[in-house]
């Protein structure tokens, strides 16, 4: 079984076999796994009690959930949601998870709101334009992601699903392509899709910021069943003006985004909810929601919003030493984090660049997200000043 790192004496399991016997108690297994790996969230919020008195169906969709932090204990979050209802049914296990990584009380409730009128502090105007903070024009990147209620999420769907809804997803995007604001076209993974593209032709979406990477590669979701039948199932649309760009297959069903270069994020903000206006509105495409917790997404990290809004920055002072060390340490209490220029887990850029975006996604509310982005960096561009040689 590939990446079947396991646990207490890291013993690794050569097959599927070693791996089934060891989940054959896999209470046990995390129990000996939790004083050992006090920063693995899922692991630490994994209460035998509770578990106990699940019936067997839950118990199973509960350590499906679990699998990926069981098999990388190194893991922060350690877990995913692999059913639409997830939250919902296993609320006692997924409300503890929640409370822990964002730091909200363990009833809290999310609430959805894309208006900046709500929001206070913001310039009189509510334009929240970079330029203003002396800023050029910018790549600027606000993806939601969401999935569909009548598919398991990513980490429990089959070949057959993942290319069920890539069909699905094909057909819907048919309305944008006629659109004249959208247009564009479809670039498929799978082989034998009339829309495939080889090899080379992927490699340039990925190097132009647009398709997302090799999921094969990332042990996470591998182990959480994400990346399973790599690239079956997988694509994007991407607008005639390659602005407006929907994931099909990733870490979550969809990924929905626009990103476009220039310095005002409310340009961004209300393309996508545009778009995601029309998504919606498309007959037979329902997203997953949950009552308390707003958007559904596979990963707890993005639940609520699924929203993740970024820019590309250079910080050449706070770089200097060649890495993202010291940006990360300074951007983190202004509830920014930094990733590299080519996205999560890669390095920073020419000239200092990195990828900035603010790190709250649940109980937080989309327009504060944004509202978020612009305070966070005239404050980040203020320590970069300080940072001066
Ligand atoms: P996410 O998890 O939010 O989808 P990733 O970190 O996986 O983002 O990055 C996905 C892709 O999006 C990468 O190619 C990354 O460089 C690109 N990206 C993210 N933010 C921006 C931005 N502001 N401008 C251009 N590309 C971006
Ligand atoms: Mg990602």
């Amino acid at each position: 079984m590939p990446g079947c790192e396991l646990v207490d004496d890291m013993i690794r399991c050569a097959n599927e076999e070693d791996f089934k016997a060891m989940m054959s108690d896999p209470v046990a297994k995390i129990e000996k796994l939790q004083p050992l790996w006090p920063d693995n969230i899922a692991i630490q919020c994994f209460d035998p009690a509770y578990f106990a008195t699940l019936p067997d169906d839950l118990k199973a969709r509960l350590l499906k959930c679990v699998n990926s932090g069981i098999e990388n204990p190194d893991s922060e979050m350690g877990c995913y949601a692999c059913q639409p209802s997830d939250y919902d049914d296993l609320k006692p296990f997924f409300s503890k998870v929640l409370a822990r990584y964002h730091k909200v009380p363990e009833n809290a409730r999310h609430v959805n709101d894309w208006n900046l009128e709500g929001v206070v502090g913001l310039p009189e105007d509510r334009m929240l334009d970079l330029s203003t903070l002396g800023l050029p024009a910018l790549s600027i990147r606000i993806r939601c992601g969401r999935n569909l209620k009548d598919f398991p999420l990513p980490g429990s769907m089959s070949r057959r699903d993942r290319i069920r809804l890539e069909e699905k997803m094909m057909a819907a995007f048919e309305k944008l392509i006629g659109m004249p604001e959208y247009g564009g076209r479809y670039y498929s993974l799978t082989r034998g899709n009339p829309c495939f593209i080889d090899e080379a032709a992927y490699r340039d979406l990925v190097d132009a910021h647009i398709m997302f990477k090799n999921m094969d590669a990332d042990r996470y979701l591998t182990a959480a069943g994400i990346a399973a039948d790599w690239p079956q199932g997988r694509g994007c649309y991407v607008s005639a003006d390659k602005e407006a760009i929907i994931w099909v297959g990733e870490e979550d069903h969809l990924r929905i985004m626009c990103m476009q270069r220039g310095t005002v994020l409310n340009e961004v903000l209300n393309r996508l909810k545009s778009m995601l206006d029309v998504v919606e509105g498309i007959e037979g495409l329902n997203f997953a929601y949950s009552s308390a917790y707003g958007v559904v997404t596979s990963c707890p990290t993005n639940l609520g919003t699924g929203m993740r809004a970024s820019l590309h920055l250079a910080l050449p002072n706070l770089t200097a030493d060649g890495t993202d060390a010291k940006a990360k340490a300074i951007a983190r209490p202004l509830g920014l984090s930094v990733r590299g220029v080519g996205g999560e887990h890669t390095p920073i850029g020419p000239n200092g660049t990195v990828d900035i975006s603010p790190s709250a996604r649940f109980c937080i509310t989309e327009a504060e997200i944004v509202a978020s982005l612009y305070r966070g960096i005239a404050l980040l561009m203020a320590e970069e000043s300080k940072a001066s040689p």
